[in-house]
């Protein structure tokens, strides 16, 4: 969900932003107009992580599965190693395109179950250039609730499904990656933030100009043209969570959204959560109906509720509430509700 005063927004605007006559889907890139826009969303995402210079922010394309490929060919020598923690689906597809490029090994294996095993960096092994976590795993409901110590080697993160809901110590990581999809913005922007000194070594000259950071960073994002409209729509998000009091006070919604459903299935045996308890995500809430039989009516009984998009991933199975920021609370409500509800009908 995107929050609804964005789309409202949007909708005022589409057709004439602003007096300029056109949509902002009808400028062009390199406008003065459009480069406002550019750069107040920018600015205001720089002011809600606090980053400094020293850290650049780019608004790519390709989703976050092209930073699989990206990171690796940006950050490692073809001879060179790069530590993966694989904790979950998008863990492990990480981990294999970086094994196309560089030798990538796994630094801990969750083992199909869904936690957050902790990271012993003695484990990282000589001429590794960098360890690659996923901040926040999507499908089985797990987050890193600490950044893991990493010796001196850089630290990555997928960040894409918890960035921008709860506090995320950026300055703790050397590269965070995002794909907008789902907690900033509409689909085919990819947030990079990433620490300006990586850039001092130049990748492998086989990196296509258009996959490297260095190039995407003097270039503000436009070596060619950038997804405009999509920056526009993150940009109303993040004058929106600005408005809205920051990530600090949204990580308090978050908690509570997620900590109502987290409730519902704790307080009766219906229900079990499928992540391990101490790595619950904030954003991604998991859970089984122990009588598996009765998931398609869950889900049914729930649609017929206007509430969508519940089926679990589908290599994990069960129900899985995400619990981005334009969710209102009322929809976690109404969700821990009718979980009880359901229990009562069918238990
Ligand atoms: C959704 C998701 C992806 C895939 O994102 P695309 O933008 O579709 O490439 C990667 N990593 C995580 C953690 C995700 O949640």
């Amino acid at each position: 969900m995107l929050p609804f005063p964005v789309l409202e927004k949007a909708q005022a605007e589409l057709c004439d932003y602003q007096d300029t006559g056109c949509s902002v889907m009808e400028m062009s890139h390199r406008s003065s107009t459009y480069q406002k826009i550019y750069d107040a969303a920018e600015a205001s995402l720089r002011r809600l992580l606090a980053l400094l210079d020293d850290y650049c922010v780019l608004f790519l394309q390709g989703g976050a599965t092209l930073q699989f490929s990206m990171t690796a060919m940006n950050l490692a020598r073809r001879n060179q190693k790069a530590a993966y923690a694989l904790t979950g689906v998008f863990a492990e597809k990480a981990f294999n395109e970086a094994s196309r490029w560089c030798g990538a090994y796994q630094i801990t294996n969750a083992e199909g179950r869904c936690t957050v095993p902790e990271i012993d960096p003695a484990a990282l092994l000589d001429n590794t250039a960098y360890l690659h976590i996923t901040g926040n795993n999507t499908a089985c409901g797990t987050m890193y609730k600490k950044t893991p110590p990493h010796g001196d080697v850089p630290l990555v993160a997928d960040w894409s499904s918890g960035i921008l809901a709860s506090v995320i110590p950026v300055t703790d990581y050397d590269l965070i990656y995002a794909g907008a999809q789902k907690n900033i913005g509409p689909a085919g922007v990819t947030v990079v933030i990433a620490r300006r000194s990586l850039f001092e070594r130049e990748p492998d000259p086989l990196v296509p100009s258009l996959m490297r950071y260095d190039t995407m960073d003097k270039t503000g994002s436009m070596l060619n043209t950038p997804p405009t409209y999509g920056i526009y729509i993150c940009g109303l998000v993040f004058e929106w969570l600005e408005a809205f009091g920051g990530i600090e006070a949204i990580e308090r919604v978050t908690r509570e959204k997620s900590g109502m459903i987290y409730q519902a299935i704790d307080s009766t045996d219906f229900y079990e959560g499928i992540a391990n308890p101490a790595c619950r995500s904030l954003t991604n809430v998991t859970f089984r109906l122990r009588d598996q039989s009765l998931t398609p009516a869950f889900l049914e009984e729930a649609a017929a509720e206007r509430m969508i998009g519940l089926k679990g991933y589908r290599l994990i199975g069960g129900i899985r509430a995400s619990v981005y920021n334009g969710m209102p609370k009322e929809g976690a409500e109404a969700l821990a509700d009718f979980m009880a509800g359901f229990a009562k009908r069918h238990g």
